[in-house]
């Protein structure tokens, strides 16, 4: 059965856009699925970390996709991509090239050891909230029972995110469903 579900994505390595860049496009190359949203590219401060803006700092989008691809095959492919993208498996919390992460799958609860859906920490998360926000404010968190927007002004100001500017022109060209830049 067809579901919408919404990936989160992140790097704070190398060439950021590039890789944020070609998540996006293999996300939208996927059989049996049609992207139907992506996000702006927000700028982000990294947590328990000081440093400097554009020094470890993480851009962060969310990926709408509709998609009959079962949640533990997704989590398969959204690992083999970021493989492919040379993340360091040997070191997950060090700096990543790229991180993705299943944010909702329609309105299903999963609570397995290795995948947990919705992403447990993304209520939390400024970085996610906000371009969530930008594709669906009113979508419900299955079990916290608040749309995005509300999550969003509850989770308070932690940590500096906002939108990369200027935004970047896609060098791909697959985006199918991409917001239009701010001010356009
Ligand atoms: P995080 O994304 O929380 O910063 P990691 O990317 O290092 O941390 O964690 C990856 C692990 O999280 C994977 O091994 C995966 O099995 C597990 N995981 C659990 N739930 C999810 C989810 N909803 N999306 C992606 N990975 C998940
Ligand atoms: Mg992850």
């Amino acid at each position: 059965m067809r579901e919408t579900v919404f990936i989160g994505f992140g790097s704070n390595v190398g060439d950021r856009v590039d890789f944020c860049d070609r998540a996006v496009t293999l996300l939208s190359l996927l059989p049996h699925s049609q992207v139907s949203g992506v996000s702006l590219l927000y700028e982000t401060e990294p947590v328990n970390d000081h440093a400097q803006p554009g020094d470890g700092w993480f851009l962060n989008g969310v990926v709408q996709l509709e998609t009959d691809i079962t949640p533990r095959s997704l989590l398969t492919v959204l690992r083999e991509i970021e493989r492919s993208l040379g993340r360091d498996e040997d070191n997950r919390s060090g700096p990543r090239t790229l991180d993705l992460d299943i944010l909702f799958y329609g309105q299903r609860i999963i609570d397995e050891p290795d995948l947990v859906v919705p992403h447990p920490r993304l209520h939390q998360r400024r970085f996610v909230l906000m371009p969530l926000n930008e594709l669906d404010p009113l979508l419900v968190h299955p079990t916290l029972q608040r749309t995005v927007s509300q999550l969003l002004i509850e989770a308070g100001k932690q940590s500096e995110v906002r939108l990369l500017f200027p935004q970047p022109s896609t060098r791909y060209g697959s985006r199918p469903a991409c917001s239009p830049p701010p001010g356009s």
